[in-house]
């Protein structure tokens, strides 16, 4: 009997590295996502897969300029990021007075921000950013609440903008923070421009049809994109190298069930991806429904179809922490604690929402289960200090051979599909909060 391909970490680590390091950084929208995409499909297809691409626009943005000066006293020039999509202040900056406000919290926010540069330890998120914009701060200096992590790169969703305004926003390391409170910074000048437009960001799909049950839809996924101008070495480089190898080992060893493999585009810029993915299989649904002869329980719609999501982000860490999160029946989070117990390694599983691209899944009521290593490297995600530098090919291994033993046994092979397709209200209300809360984009409203 030829022996059975399984997983390689040498071969991932290898996508993760030219994903990376050669390609770079892959902001949703840009040329270096779209060579990504072209890089990842070229590999599905080398495999015999059939691959489409699924494009959708992204609000994206390219070369920036973010400055913060402190001008009393004369402390100067202050390393920062713009957060992105926030708000462009005039090519000469805005000039005001310094307002420590703390904590960010709503309890923080008053009238005495009106008109001044607010300085707010752990940003202002949520309902507090909401808030604030009603007292028209100048500008925000978001200082990092973590002691050593460089500032963030991260974006404004526009949504959120356009429903209750925004401000320029800096972002600031903590050490840069701390150096402000003590030499009494009270007046400085922010420059923060960014050239925002339209982009096209893409899903890369690849489908092995299942040989018994091919109507029993399993998609394996892991966003390709990164945030901007950094490696995305884990996150999530690394999850998108496991989805690359898990589709040549499962290529070369066949499923009873349609393995989709899926590269989503765009995640940093909020989830946009696996949102269109989702919308676009829920247009289909009603569509199908609609027409004549569709006979509810005995035909599926393709999002009926649609049993499991497993969703690959954030991975490589050689020092780091094995976790899972699991939406869905109550077996879905067992069958991943009882292998690890069994198999090894050790995972810590939890059933909770994951801010990654199984949740729109979800949403939609198909189970999701993420597979995640987290580490030190976790702070610095979206951060420069994503490197691959901390990262190796033995955790790709390791979480590679377990994904790969858990769709061999719960999926490729099992007699009968072990999941039901259900996703239990108290989770459905986790996720709802989710959207509503924490990204704040009501996906599912607009249109
Ligand atoms: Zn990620």
């Amino acid at each position: 009997m030829p022996e059975l391909t399984h997983f390689d970490g040498a071969r991932a680590f290898a996508h993760l590295r030219h994903l990376a390091v050669e390609i770079g950084g892959r902001l949703g929208g840009s040329p270096q996502e779209k060579q990504a995409a072209a890089a990842i499909e070229a590999h599905f297809r080398s495999l015999g897969l059939s691959t489409r691409r699924q494009p959708f626009p992204v609000r994206t943005y390219g070369a920036v300029e973010a400055q913060l000066e402190i001008l009393d006293p004369p402390l100067g020039r202050i390393p920062c990021e713009m957060f992105y999509l926030s708000q462009d202040t005039p090519p000469e900056g805005v000039t005001g007075d310094i307002h420590f406000a703390g904590s960010g919290g709503v309890e923080s926010i008053g009238p005495e921000w009106r008109g001044k540069i607010v300085a707010v330890l752990g940003g202002l998120r949520g309902e507090a950013h909401d808030l604030a914009m009603r007292f028209a701060p100048l500008a925000i200096i978001s200082i990092s609440d973590q002691l050593a992590t460089p500032p963030i790169r991260v974006e404004q969703l526009p949504e959120v903008r356009a429903k209750v305004g925004a401000v320029p926003e800096v972002l600031i390391a903590h050490s840069d923070g701390l150096h402000l409170v003590r030499e009494g910074a009270r007046r400085a000048r922010i420059v923060a421009r960014s050239q925002e437009g339209e982009a096209t960001s893409q899903n890369v799909v690849a489908e092995l049809p299942g040989a018994v049950y091919p109507d029993e839809i399993v998609v394996i996924g892991g966003h390709y994109d990164s945030s901007l101008a950094i490696q995305g070495a884990s996150d999530n480089a690394g999850g998108t190298a496991l989805v690359m190898e898990l589709a040549r080992v499962f290529a070369a060893r066949g499923s009873a069930r349609t393995l989709r493999f899926v590269a989503w585009g765009a995640e940093e810029l909020g989830l946009r991806g696996s949102v269109h993915y989702i919308k676009a299989l829920k247009a289909a649904d009603k569509a199908a429904r609609e027409a004549p002869g569709f006979v509810p329980g005995r035909d599926h719609t393709e999002l009926e179809q649609h049993r499991l999501c497993v969703n690959i982000d954030v991975q490589g860490a050689l020092l780091g922490q094995n976790r899972s999160l699991a939406l869905g029946p109550r077996e879905l989070a067992a069958a991943v604690t009882l292998l690890a117990k069994e198999r090894g390694p050790a995972f810590e599983v939890k059933e909770d929402v994951y801010s990654s691209d199984g949740t729109p899944l979800s949403e939609a009521g198909i189970p999701s289960v993420s597979f995640v290593r987290s580490g030190a490297t976790t702070s610095y995600l979206h951060t420069p200090g994503d490197l691959i530098d901390y990262l190796g090919p033995e955790p790709l291994a390791v979480q590679g051979a377990f994904i790969e033993t858990f769709l061999e046994r719960y999926v490729a092979s099992a007699r009968s599909f072990p999941f039901e397709r259900q996703v239990p209200e108290e989770m459905q209300k986790k996720i709802r909060e989710y959207f509503e809360k924490r990204l704040r984009i009501d996906y599912y409203e607009e249109d």
